[in-house]
């Protein structure tokens, strides 16, 4: 009965089920969220991290993250959205995208990146593979995710303490908690958009090991650990990826007459 009450609640307050085929899972997939409601969601969210990090103040820096980033944003399997890219000032290894566009990256790992573009775009591109495949509005969609939203939703820029504690574990949640479906299934993405966009596709790979090493050096970086699991798994899946995705064009070649 409560399950019932529930999936009536959603259906009150979302106002519509959306079918639709996802061209980057290539797979039909219904959304409660139209994309208008998942921007507002993630607009939400980028307010409360821009609040908790500083912006990087290097201007070029800024300006090279928005260049490489809008080159992905271009050739990717979503473009009714306005991506956003920017640099954080603190030096976490990692990055990470929030729902509707928001793509940010610690100038920690752009550090460890030695301002190359196909590294940085590797890891831009994995961030868009998320957001083209909806993950993260995926995850809120289940119960857990439900009760962060409405506050989200209902309450942005009038919260109370509880309302801002719950809401924190809410972006945690989102940060934290993809699958490792999910992390495959965004490298993969990221191989396509840095092919489409003219990187060498096998900056995925570099960057992995990259963050592999960081990794090993530093293990108790709980951040970077939970959302960058599995590496050496990872790079061998892109590994495999890119050789089939050389197959397939290779064989392609060969059968035009
Ligand atoms: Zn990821």
């Amino acid at each position: 009965m409560k399950k019932i009450v529930c999936i009536i609640f959603i259906f009150l307050v979302c106002g519509c089920v959306q079918r639709y085929y996802n061209v980057a899972t290539r797979s039909e997939e219904i959304y409660f969220y139209s994309t208008e409601k998942e921007v507002k969601i993630g607009k939400a969210f980028a307010e409360r991290i821009e609040k908790k990090f500083q912006l990087e103040d290097d201007l070029l820096l800024q300006q090279k993250i928005k260049r490489i980033g809008g080159k992905l944003a271009g050739v990717c399997d979503r473009k009714e959205i306005k991506y956003s890219f920017k640099l954080l000032k603190d030096d976490t290894v990692n990055a990470f995208a929030l729902p509707g566009g928001y793509v940010y990256m610690f100038k920690g790992l752009w550090d460890k990146l030695g301002n190359d573009d196909a590294l940085i775009a590797a890891v831009l591109s994995h961030e868009i593979g998320h957001i083209c495949a909806r993950h993260s509005i995926k995850r809120l969609q289940t119960s857990v995710g439900y009760g962060i939203l409405s506050i989200l939703v209902n309450t942005a820029g009038r919260m109370n303490r509880l309302e801002r504690r719950k809401a924190t574990i809410g972006i945690n949640e989102l940060l934290l908690a993809y699958s490792r479906a999910d992390e495959f299934e965004a490298d993969r993405l990221s191989v396509k958009y840095l092919g489409k966009a003219g990187y060498e596709q096998t900056a995925v790979i570099d960057v992995l090991k990259i963050l592999r090493k960081e990794q090993r050096e530093n293990p108790i970086k709980p951040l970077a650990a939970a959302t960058h699991p599995y590496i050496s798994q990872r790079i061998k899946n892109v590994k495999q990826h890119i050789d089939t995705v050389q197959i397939e064009f290779n064989d392609y070649i060969n059968t035009v007459p």
